[in-house]
Formats: structure tokens, C-alpha cells, sequence
């Protein structure tokens, strides 16, 4: 298929429908000032796809994720996640876009001090429009998943780094995201734990997830199926 057939066939509706496009990234562009952190990029990720984007630091890599992430808008270019263009949508639109097709896992977990892991993972369903209770129950159940359901109570001080990694990548999937973006997500791990996160999202990709990585960790990278390049704010496959 051509590229001028996949952007055709991805405008012609609201949503994936038949292709599983997840993402797709159109001439893509990051402007801070004069210099173009993030330059045309071109990207399509369908459903199922576990991709790295790897780049030396200052490449462009949290640029294009915050921009894959809805959480900053290009300034030239397009951006469809889950078929919507988000350029088409207000803020408000593009938050519940966000809430309901996309899961957030950062280098440093970015978990709630004073919270247990099952609060924290159940704030991931907080913008969602789900109760209490069954805030709690899906956590619960997602805990389970990652392999932390003897740890439902512990708070993250009570917590290693790689279970805090899990209860953060836990709180992206309890809502059943389209998309998980990981950001360095064992960048902060010594190496046994970050295997361990690296095989939960291996499990969790052969369980039907689309993962985009953002890394620097160019084993990590070779451990994927797909990398697409960042270098100088340009993406190359
Ligand atoms: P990476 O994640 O690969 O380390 P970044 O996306 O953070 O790279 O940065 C890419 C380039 O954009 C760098 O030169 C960085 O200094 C610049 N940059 C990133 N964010 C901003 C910003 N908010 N204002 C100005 N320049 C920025």
C-alpha cells in the first residue's frame, strides 16, 4: 500500500475502522523559536505494533512523544490518534481523546507518595467516568495482570523500583488504552528489574496492546520489533 493510500483511507472516516491505524503522524512538526525539535515527521503505527523510537539525548524523542501523546499540539502538520484528527478538536476534546485511547508509563513512575497501589492505579480510570468501586475493582484486577496482586496495600516507598514501574504501567492499561507510550520506562531500573519491565510489556503487547518506547537503550531498542529513528528532530524507519 502506498503512502497516499493509507493517509486517504485514514481521513476518509472518524475512526480506524478496517486499516488499525492507532497513530499516525502526518508532517509533524515542533517549532521552539527557530529550531525544529520535531521536522515533518512521518509515522503510522497499527494496531498491535510494538515499536522502539530511539535517538541520542536532544533528539527530538520527548518532543515526538509528547506530540504522538496529544499533550502538546505540533505546530505544523498532523496528528490522528485512534482515526481523530487533532487538530479538528478543542482542548476538552483532545483530553478525553487522550483519556480514553491513550496510556502514560514515565522514567520515574510519577506515582502518588502517599497513595497504595491500587489508589494509584485506580486514578488512571478518574477521567474516565468510572465509580469508585469499580475504579478499585479494575485495579485490582490490572494489579493482577502486572503480577502485583500481593502488593494491592503497598505504597510506593514499600515498593521496588521495577514493582513501581509495574504499578505505573498498570495504571496505563487499567483503562484499557489504544496506545501505551512508555518513556524511558527502565531508564531508571538497574538491569534485572528493567529486564522484567521489558518482558511485562512483551506480555502485555502478545495480549493484543500497541506499545510505542521512547528510549535510548539502543538493547532494549534491538529486543523490539520495529525501530523508527529520531535524530536532529528528523524520524527515519
Ligand atoms: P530528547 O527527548 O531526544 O532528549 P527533546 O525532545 O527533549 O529530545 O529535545 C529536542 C530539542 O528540542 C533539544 O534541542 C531541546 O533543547 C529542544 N527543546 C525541547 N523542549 C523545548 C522547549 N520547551 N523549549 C525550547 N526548546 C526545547
Amino acid at each position: 500500500m502506498t503512502t497516499t493510500d493509507e493517509a486517504t483511507r485514514a481521513s476518509s472516516g472518524p475512526d480506524v475502522g478496517g486499516d488499525d491505524v492507532v497513530l499516525e503522524l502526518r508532517g509533524a512538526t515542533k517549532r521552539y523559536g527557530s529550531l525544529a525539535a520535531l521536522d515533518g515527521a512521518d509515522l503510522v503505527v497499527r494496531r498491535g505494533e510494538f515499536v522502539a523510537v530511539v535517538g541520542p539525548s536532544g533528539s527530538g524523542k520527548s518532543t515526538m512523544l509528547n506530540v504522538m501523546g496529544t499533550l502538546d499540539r505540533p505546530t505544523e502538520g498532523s496528528v490522528r490518534v485512534a482515526g481523530h484528527d487533532v487538530g479538528d478538536l478543542s482542548d476538552d476534546d483532545v483530553s478525553r481523546l487522550r483519556a480514553e485511547h491513550i496510556g502514560f508509563v514515565f522514567q520515574h513512575f510519577h506515582l502518588a507518595a502517599g497513595a497504595t497501589a491500587t489508589e494509584n492505579v485506580a486514578d488512571g480510570l478518574l477521567y474516565a467516568g468510572v465509580a469508585r468501586g469499580q475504579r478499585i475493582a479494575r485495579a485490582r484486577v490490572a494489579l493482577e495482570k502486572v503480577g502485583l496482586g500481593q502488593r494491592l496495600g503497598h505504597r510506593p516507598h514499600e515498593l521496588s523500583g521495577g514493582e513501581k514501574q509495574c504499578v505505573a504501567i498498570a495504571r496505563a492499561i487499567v483503562g484499557d488504552p489504544t496506545l501505551l507510550l512508555a518513556d524511558e520506562p527502565t531508564g531508571a531500573l538497574d538491569s534485572t528489574s528493567g529486564a522484567s519491565v521489558l518482558q511485562l510489556l512483551h506480555d502485555l503487547n502478545a495480549g493484543g496492546t500497541t506499545i510505542v518506547v521512547i528510549t535510548h537503550d539502543l538493547g532494549l531498542a534491538a529486543s523490539l520489533p520495529r525501530r523508527v529513528h529520531v535524530r536532529d528532530g528528523v524520524v527515519s524507519s
